[in-house]
């Protein structure tokens, strides 16, 4: 069994550069449980499946094969044998994902994926139902969170760096509407944990928020 430190918390939360850090100031691996998701999202757009045609997105769930492989210690995710990391985080795939993963096979489906990384692997963990549901029994549990307008700017940031044209009302608008699927969905709705620890980074500096996650963890 793994050393498994689960981090839950809406989107643009801080959750993956906080984990990848703590990974490796710790000697964890980091598992994105979101590029998961939007690794079938991608299948989904691929097949022009509507996120709202629940039978078509189980349909398409039978040929679609995600996993996992660390190369120099950094995830890789494949769809169907591609690489598809470089393609997972764009608005319209995170949309896709957002919507998809509210139909109880497609979290099915990765389910045992993430268990198998935790229980072969001391992890930190990423997602929204991880500890909750995915682990448990996490050794520490974490809830990240920031306000609205923090995390609209902090991913407005982040596309700008990429060069992707975006604007900062409609990524705030996309964050909400998120946050309310996320939250108010029937399976595996994000909630914090009731031994979960919470942390608002809205005030807070990257080092400030690894150095506090560091000190609950072994
Ligand atoms: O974290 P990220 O933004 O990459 O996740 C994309 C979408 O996948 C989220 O909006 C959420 O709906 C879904 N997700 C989920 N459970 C997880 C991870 C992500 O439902 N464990």
């Amino acid at each position: 069994m793994g050393y498994n430190v689960a981090i839950d918390g809406p989107a643009g939360a801080g959750k993956s550069t906080i984990a990848k850090l703590v990974a490796k100031e710790k000697g964890y691996i980091y598992v994105d449980t979101g590029a998961m998701y939007r690794a079938l999202a991608i299948h989904f757009l691929k097949k022009g499946v509507a996120p709202e045609n629940t039978g078509d997105v189980i349909n398409a769930c039978r040929d679609a094969d995600v996993s996992i492989r660390y190369e120099s210690g950094v995830q890789q995710v494949y769809l169907n044998g591609a690489n598809v990391t470089g393609e997972l985080r764009t608005e319209e795939v995170g949309n896709m994902a957002s919507r998809t993963s509210a139909i109880p096979e497609v979290r099915e489906k990765l389910l045992e994926l993430q268990r198998t990384l935790a229980r072969e692997n001391d992890v930190i963990m990423d997602g929204r139902d991880i500890g909750t549901n995915i682990l448990p029994d996490a050794d520490v549990k974490i809830y990240l969170t920031a306000s609205v307008e923090t995390r609209a700017k902090r991913r407005y940031n982040e596309l700008k760096e990429k060069g992707e044209d975006c604007d900062l009302e409609q990524i705030a608008q996309d964050i909400k509407e998120r946050d309310e699927r996320d939250m108010n969905r029937d399976t595996a709705p994000l909630k914090k944990a009731e031994d979960a620890i919470l942390v608002d980074s809205s005030d807070m500096t990257i080092p400030e928020v690894v150095s506090e996650i560091c000190s609950h963890c072994r």
